[in-house]
Formats: structure tokens, sequence, C-alpha cells
């Protein structure tokens, strides 16, 4: 099973038991049981920390504030050795768009923030060609923390940061999520499929929908591509239904 789904199982497995308490808690309590806490703000409490999501969507209570405090000074893996900043992640938390790249890179590990440096000027290009400005989309990554050298994450990396990147994307709960890049795809996306299988095509994702994309620092090793990214984000554009520019319509 993959890493996301075996996340979201656990939770909903963790919802359902939280459920399950209060629904006997609030029996024991109609029938004059003794020795538990029936009373109302014991059942309003348990009642306030989730709900069993119908459609994958959960309704949670938690801010990205919430997050950030419980993910603190992150030692979980061993990337907190090396890295200088935690990314946690940066723009609207009432977005209906989340853009999700792999990790951060040099700069982004220096400032603390995702997507700053050369690859990130170009997403913020390709978020302005959309009509939009990073202060209105959220922007993050699979991973918080700087790989020694921008290798690729590891699978005890991730383990330990997509709990907190899944409880972000429910909290922020966005009509539509941009996976930039084949490490953002596949790991959101529980498959091995190539980026070139991926891209253009909308998928469902923890009750959003997902497109693929290919990620910018490719964009620049390949500038030849960036015709399909931007065709991907006329896909993206017109599901969202943002104005195209003119010339693109139809
Ligand atoms: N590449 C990423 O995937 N994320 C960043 O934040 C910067 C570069």
């Amino acid at each position: 099973m993959g890493k996301i789904n075996a996340i979201m199982n656990k939770r909903r497995a963790v919802l359902c038991t939280i459920d399950d308490i209060e629904y006997s808690l609030r029996q024991l309590g109609r029938m004059g049981w003794q020795g538990f806490d029936c009373s109302q703000p014991c059942l309003d409490a348990l009642g306030s920390w989730g709900t069993v999501p119908a459609t994958g969507k959960v309704n949670h209570a938690e801010t990205l504030e919430d997050i950030r405090h419980d993910l603190g000074d992150c030692l979980r893996c061993k990337l907190s050795a090396s890295r200088k900043n935690i990314v946690f992640g940066t723009g609207s938390h009432q977005t209906r768009l989340v853009f999700v790249g792999e990790g951060p890179g040099y700069d982004e590990d220096l400032q603390g923030e995702p997507f700053v440096g050369a690859a990130g000027q170009l997403l913020t290009k390709i978020i302005q060609a959309m009509g939009l400005t990073r202060e209105t989309v959220y922007i993050c990554n699979i991973i918080k923390c700087r790989p020694p050298g921008n290798r690729n994450p590891e699978s005890d990396e991730i383990s330990a940061c997509t709990p907190f990147l899944i409880r972000q994307l429910q909290t922020i709960s966005p009509d539509y999520i941009c996976a930039l890049g084949t490490f953002a795809a596949q790991t959101l996306l529980d498959t091995t499929a190539p980026i070139s299988r991926l891209r253009g095509r909308l998928f469902d994702c923890l009750g959003s929908r997902l497109l693929p994309t290919y990620h910018p620092a490719y964009l620049l090793r390949n500038p030849e591509k960036k015709r399909e990214v931007w065709q991907d984000m006329q896909i993206l554009m017109r599901a969202m239904g943002l104005p195209l520019p003119t010339g693109q319509r139809g």
C-alpha cells in the first residue's frame, strides 16, 4: 500500500475510534452509568477532534499554525542534522490552489521559504501567467528540510514528513493541487508512473483534484518543455474557471 494511503487509513481509523468513544459515552451517559466522563464538555471536546470523512475530506478544526507548532524544531529524521531552516509552506491559507514541490534547495534552506531560488522565480512567473500571485496560492513541498547536496529524499524522510503535508492539505482543503515534478506527483498519487505519463491529467487526491506537471527546475534544464507546462496550466485554469489569455480560449 502507498505511504499516503497508509497514513490516511491510520488517520481514518483514529477518527472512527474517536467517533465510537463519543457514541459509547453518550449511550453510557443516557443509561446513567458512573465512572466515565459522559459530561457535555467531554462529548463536545471529542466531537471537535474530527469527523469521519464521507468523501475523503476531513472536517478539521486545526489551523496551519497548529500544525507548524506540532512540527516544532523537528528531529524526526536525519535531515534535521544538516538543515538550516524548516521550510513549512507559504501563501494563502484559504486558497483554491496549492503547489507542491519536492523539497527545499540551497536558497530555500537559507531563507526558510519554498521556491525562492532560480526554480522559484520560474514558478512565480508561471503563477503570474495564470493571472494569480504567490500570495493568493499556497506553496509547499513533500519534505520540509533540505537533503544534503540536493539529493533525492529517502523513504524514512518522506515517511516522517508526509503526515504534516497531509494535515496541511486537509486544513487548506484546496479544490486543486498542482504537483510539481516526478517526486511530488509519484508521492501524492502513490504511483511509480513517469511524470511524462502523469502530466496534463487531473486525478483525485485527498478530496482535491490534482494536476501533475514538470518541475520548474526541470524546465530550467529543458526550456523546450515550457510549452507543455503552459498547456497543463491551461487545463488547470479551465477547470478552475480562471480566464484564459485572449487567443487561448475555446
Ligand atoms: N525545488 C523544490 O522542489 N522546492 C523548493 O522549495 C525549491 C526548489
